[in-house]
């Protein structure tokens, strides 16, 4: 029996960021996806239901169960026309049995592509997205912006990735673009792959404060992991994430969250499995301090490749 909690705590997430509720700046494109759409964790209204698990309750997938992990809307053509053959590299050139002896050493070939699922790694938010972004540091002028946390904690990873074989995909790959939600997630529901694919999305969170310039109460830090409510495929994923990302950095467990109505449009609307991660707050001063330094950055990083690289040994099915 899994234990859930209600969490409801009036006035723990609200969206004081202009998420949800402010009008575009003078100026700026109002075109924008649509902001009423929860895009993470420090959109949360108040009186938002949120239920919490334990990372630590055995979640059991049986081999070839179907797992409601989106929207029933969401067009999944996988599942639509004929399966496509599954390609399986061709066996490297096997070695000439008489080496020429003053053959130049060979430039290392690239390592096969190998890996159990394509790993979607949504890198997301802009400069210009309302919020996003912490209050100035001391020094007047130092901000912590979530988009360039987000996408140098990807980079981190793929770059680990890239060593590891290991198969995935980068929702935002330009350094300059702004938030495009629907965007963000329509790629990564296009990309071909004969992979299965697992959407994870990286952010930082915010907790209520006075207003955008000012720091939210130091007792509100740490890690929390979103999935799909009701998906056991994305508890699974968001609880080996959430595991990893709280024995790298140490830092407070806020454990796994669902919502049961209004979830966050990149767990609805992609059509794959999809969890959500928030590493640490970024109007925690501390914790925003600490979000600066590479170091903190390559553990979050690390912790995500720890979590991608157990999934890929495992699977996410119980034997
Ligand atoms: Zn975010």
């Amino acid at each position: 029996m899994f234990k859930k909690i209600i969490d409801a705590i009036s006035g723990l997430f609200s969206n004081l960021f202009g998420g949800g509720k402010k009008k575009p700046q003078s100026g700026t494109d109002t075109s924008l996806p649509n902001t009423e759409i929860p895009q993470d964790g420090s959109e949360i209204r108040p009186d938002t239901i949120v239920i919490v698990a334990d990372e630590m309750e055995k979640v059991v997938i049986l081999p070839g169960e179907a797992d409601a992990g989106f929207d029933e809307d969401i067009f999944d053509e996988d599942k639509g026309g004929k399966e496509e053959p599954i390609v399986i590299a061709p066996d490297p050139p096997k070695p000439d049995p008489k080496p020429e002896p003053a053959t130049p050493p060979q430039p290392q070939p690239a390592p096969e592509p190998k890996g159990r699922y394509l790993w979607c790694l949504d890198n997301g938010h802009g400069k210009q997205t309302p919020g996003k972004r912490s209050p100035l540091f001391d020094d007047g002028q130092t901000r912590l912006f979530e988009y360039e946390l987000n996408r140098d904690i990807v980079a981190r990873i793929k770059k680990q990735l890239d060593e590891k074989g290991v198969q995935y995909f980068i929702t935002v790959p330009e350094v300059d673009i702004d938030d495009f939600l629907e965007g963000r997630v329509n790629r990564a529901n296009a990309k071909k792959s004969n992979l299965p694919k697992i959407f994870v999305s990286i952010h930082s969170n915010a907790a209520p404060a006075r207003s955008s310039e000012s720091w939210a109460p130091d007792s509100i830090s740490g890690i929390e992991t979103w999935h799909f409510h009701g998906s056991k495929t994305g508890q699974k994923i968001a609880s080996i994430f959430q595991k990893h990302l709280i024995n790298e950095t140490s830092w407070v467990n806020r454990h796994l969250k669902s919502r049961p109505d209004g979830q966050f449009y990149v767990l609805r609307k992609t059509n794959m499995s999809a969890v959500l991660t928030e590493n640490g707050f970024y109007n925690n001063k501390a914790q925003a301090a600490d979000l600066m330094k590479p170091a903190v950055r390559q553990k979050i990083a690390d912790a995500h490749v720890k979590a991608i690289l157990e999934i890929e040994q495992n699977g996410l099915e119980s034997a």
